[in-house]
């Protein structure tokens, strides 16, 4: 969404920029100056919020849940996953030990018996 506006606003006030210097609207000259600022001004605005959007593509955020609520901002990208940051990692691989001692305690209980 954010990279559609930016675009939708680089190429609209380019295309009023464009119309306005081949002479399609020309009314009162301060109004059109001010058009004209505000333009270049937009067309500034999308080359900004497109670049932050290209910048954020890169960085991949952690899909795990923050340190107490909420959802992790730490970036993403350990040794094991690309997914996760080091910390969730670490949490999730310690859960899923856990669960796998869980497992085996009860097997060994059902094997005993
Ligand atoms: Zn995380």
């Amino acid at each position: 969404m954010k990279l559609l506006t930016s675009v939708f606003l680089i190429v609209t006030s380019g295309d009023l920029l464009y119309l306005y210097y081949t002479g399609v609207w020309y009314d009162v000259w301060w109004i059109e100056m001010i058009e004209v600022v505000c333009l270049y001004g937009f067309i500034a605005l999308g080359l900004v919020s497109l670049w932050r959007w290209i910048k954020m593509a890169k960085i991949r955020v952690c899909i795990g849940f923050g340190k107490f609520t909420g959802k992790c901002e730490n970036i993403a990208g350990t040794k094991w996953s690309p997914h996760w940051c080091e910390r969730c990692n670490k949490l999730r691989l310690e859960h899923l030990s856990k669960r796998f001692q869980e497992i085996v305690s009860k097997f060994k209980q059902w094997a005993i018996k």
